[in-house]
């Protein structure tokens, strides 16, 4: 499960709490658990990492599309493809770590 927040005026979603909604202003949202599943919409492979990251390369830089409003980027070490299903592991390092759905 996810901790997510919904404007209570446009809809807007977003995994951060905002005190504005970045789209209408309004400052009042909804507490949202989604349950952290989704799709691949876009991944990049990191070959050459960060300092930090550096021994964990090679790994995917994955867009995943969590809900029809919301997508997060996240992190995940194995391959995958554009339209894969994955879901949500856990945070590392302020990170969201994702795996491959089974
Ligand atoms: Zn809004």
């Amino acid at each position: 499960m996810m901790d997510a927040f919904r404007c209570n005026q446009c809809g807007y979603e977003t995994l951060s709490e905002k005190y504005y909604c970045p789209k209408c202003r309004n400052s009042s949202f909804s507490r949202l658990d989604i349950e952290g599943k989704g799709e691949v919409y876009s991944f990049t492979t990191i070959h050459i990492a960060p300092p930090k990251f550096a021994d964990k390369a090679p790994y995917q830089v994955v867009l995943v599309q969590l809900t029809e409003r919301l997508r997060v980027t996240g992190y995940m070490d194995e391959d995958i493809d554009i339209g894969d299903s994955v879901s949500f592991k856990e945070i590392q390092e302020g990170a969201y770590i994702f795996q491959k759905s089974s």
